[in-house]
């Protein structure tokens, strides 16, 4: 299929002056287990999500926030065996995170000042922004033509929550609990839209099975930052999180993460990269 190309302002960590993290960290939450070489780490992610969070069929994981993830376990002193993935749904993050389910959560993950009465982020580290997927032969074109439509999004969403309150209220809205269920609907005729992140969005357009069948309205709905979600309270994880996300951008091994995961689907226009590290 011809899938445009769509540019994203990527957002650098922005990461804040680092206090002092003396206080250290609680090592009795359940998200770490064991110690010396046997430790592991539980960290939240998408496991639907091409491009960004994918359980491949062989167990592996793959995509943007899985990098990023990896990267920063690897910071907080855990090598990518020492990782245990966890599939975080949009709705289960909140709840994963007080459970002390997962250390810290990649997934797609916006920071909005509702979740930050729950979690703390680190970050962000990815800007993206709403968008709608359509059938190729859709003759939708804009956030008007929603009223009435079907529309599929993902319970727990920031996507969800905005069609109700502002993009579309008179859409009837779908809410499922995973993203490739939305995209299965919208091939079936089911739904006529999907709607969340363009990142995801154009991850599954670019899908070889989904060739020819889909198309981006491009409509920048929203600003949605990516951050690291961790347990309310953790600031010394959130600190070290902000730490490695500093230095993942500037020894350029972000920058490679995106082009290795984005490479078809999302083009990142450097010009555009509003995050800045702050020291
Ligand atoms: N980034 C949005 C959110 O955090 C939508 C993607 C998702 O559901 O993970 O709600």
């Amino acid at each position: 299929m011809k899938l445009r190309k769509i540019s994203v302002a990527a957002a650098a960590a922005l990461v804040l002056s680092l206090t002092a993290t003396a206080c250290g960290d609680d090592n009795n939450d359940s998200s770490r287990t064991g110690s010396g070489s046997g430790k592991k780490i539980r960290v939240g992610i998408k496991y639907d999500q091409p491009g960004l969070g994918l359980k491949e069929p062989d167990g592996s994981f793959s995509g943007f926030d899985v990098d990023v993830a990896t990267y920063v376990a690897k910071e907080l002193g855990y090598e990518p065996d020492q990782i245990e993935f966890i599939e975080t749904k949009s709705s289960d993050r909140e709840n994963a995170l007080a459970r002390g389910d997962v250390k810290f959560i990649a997934a797609t993950y916006s920071i909005t000042d509702e979740r930050k009465q729950k979690v703390d982020f680190a970050g962000p580290y990815l800007l993206a922004h709403q968008d709608l997927l359509l059938n190729q032969d859709s003759d939708i074109v804009d956030g008007t033509d929603l009223n009435g439509k079907k529309l599929c999004s993902v319970a727990g969403s920031t996507s969800a929550q905005s069609v109700k309150s502002k993009i579309a209220p008179k859409a009837q809205l779908k809410e499922y609990s995973s993203y490739s269920e939305c995209i299965a609907a919208l091939k079936s005729g089911a739904v006529d839209a999907v709607t969340t992140d363009d990142s995801i969005l154009a991850g599954f357009a670019a899908q070889e099975q989904y060739k020819g069948q889909f198309k981006l309205a491009y409509l920048k709905l929203s600003n949605e930052n990516y951050g690291i979600g961790v347990k309310k309270g953790d600031t010394a994880t959130v600190d070290k999180i902000n730490e490695a996300l500093k230095k993942m951008v500037s020894d350029r091994a972000w920058d490679q993460a995106l082009k290795d995961n984005f490479g078809l689907a999302y083009s990142y226009d450097p010009s555009s990269k509003i995050g800045v590290v702050k020291d």
